[in-house]
């Protein structure tokens, strides 16, 4: 895959039809060319184009379908994990999860992080480069056609963070919604941010009815910035401020995701210090058992902790519950498979 190439994923339809003809072809060629990419085909595929068209296409573009670099399936559930090669050298991860309501993808929206989480695998070595909106479209075509599936549902809680590719991010929403694209129902996509003020706001004026999880942790400004550095930029009433700004706008419930770290963030004054920022709130905390990352000395915290936490939450008039944890096995949470892969590991 020459990645000098343009990505036909990257392009609007209006943008596809300026290709198609410049190409000399006529215009229903757009609409034949446009599905054949959401289904994630290469251009030796799509056989109901000419074959001289689709030599020219292959001289001048690449189609938006990733290559497959490593591909991890649990032996404990339906879980697979994706190691995508974008072509210059990068890799992304992705995870597949099937539930009852269908299949449900994890993407990645950079190459890396810049936001320095000290629990998270994907910022350990650094930032690469953003993706683009047809590299993110093109883990999720690459999933469809790789299991021969329609995924209908989306997170955005893979490597990088999304509010900082915001305007890509932005794009691949609306092409994901796009009934002409992936089809996917806005309130079946989540976006996960470590708590961009700013851009959080600037995303409630756009109104998309996605679901809005911030990365919380911690409800206490020196440990939140200690874990976060994120925190000394946005702490939490600036963060909370634009919370509420985004609910009043979409009204749209907000998640609060919390990993929990052995006596670090689970005890009772964590608790108490949660339930006096959140209560009266339209919010949802979703508690994580943290998943450990060698180097950072984090360990999950106690079943009967956890149990204990989110007894507390409820009792204190917060609703929250406990995420399930799929693919163990496979190392499923974000950045652990490209690490292990930079590494030389696989
Ligand atoms: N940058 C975005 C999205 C990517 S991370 C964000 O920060 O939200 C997706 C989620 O996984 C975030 O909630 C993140 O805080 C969490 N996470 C990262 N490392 C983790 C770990 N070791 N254990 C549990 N959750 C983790």
């Amino acid at each position: 895959m020459d990645t000098k190439l343009q990505n036909l994923l990257d392009f609007n339809i209006e943008q596809l039809e300026e290709a198609v003809k410049a190409m000399g072809q006529p215009k229903f060629r757009t609409k034949q060319l446009w599905e054949w990419l959401y289904k994630g085909a290469d251009f030796s595929d799509m056989t109901n184009l000419p074959e001289s068209f689709r030599m020219s296409l292959a001289e001048k573009y690449r189609a938006g379908r990733l290559k497959i670099k490593a591909k991890l399936c649990s032996k404990v559930d339906d879980t697979i994990k994706y190691l995508f090669d974008l072509g210059d050298g990068n890799l992304v991860e992705s995870v597949l999860m099937k539930y009852k309501y269908g299949y449900s993808a994890c993407v990645s929206t950079q190459v890396g992080c810049k936001m320095g989480c000290t629990f998270c695998a994907s910022t350990k070595a650094g930032f690469v480069r953003n993706l683009s909106s047809g590299e993110i479209l093109g883990q999720i075509v690459s999933m469809n056609a790789d299991m021969n599936i329609r995924i209908g549902h989306v997170v955005l809680m893979g490597i990088g963070e999304p509010l900082d590719n915001y305007d890509n991010v932005l794009d691949f929403l609306r092409k994901a919604q796009n009934e002409k694209g992936l089809g996917i129902s806005y309130r079946n996509i989540s976006l996960s941010t470590c708590g961009l003020a700013e851009k959080v706001i600037q995303l409630s004026e756009e109104k998309l009815p996605i679901t809005l999880s911030i990365s919380l942790h911690s409800p206490f400004d020196s440990q939140r910035s200690e874990m976060m550095p994120v925190n000394r930029k946005y702490p939490l009433d600036k963060l909370l401020d634009a919370c509420n700004i985004y609910t009043l706008s979409t009204g749209r419930r907000i998640t609060y995701e919390y990993a929990l770290i052995e006596g670090v963030n689970d005890t009772k004054e964590h608790a108490a210090r949660l339930i006096s920022l959140l209560k009266g709130k339209l919010c949802h905390v979703n508690l994580i058992p943290v998943n450990k990352v060698e180097g950072t000395g984090y360990e999950k915290a106690s079943k009967k902790n956890i149990a204990a936490f989110q007894e507390m939450l409820e009792k204190g008039g917060v609703n929250a519950t406990v995420r399930r944890t799929l693919g163990q096995d496979i190392e499923a949470a974000c950045g652990q498979l490209r690490r292990a892969a930079n590494e030389n590991k696989i």
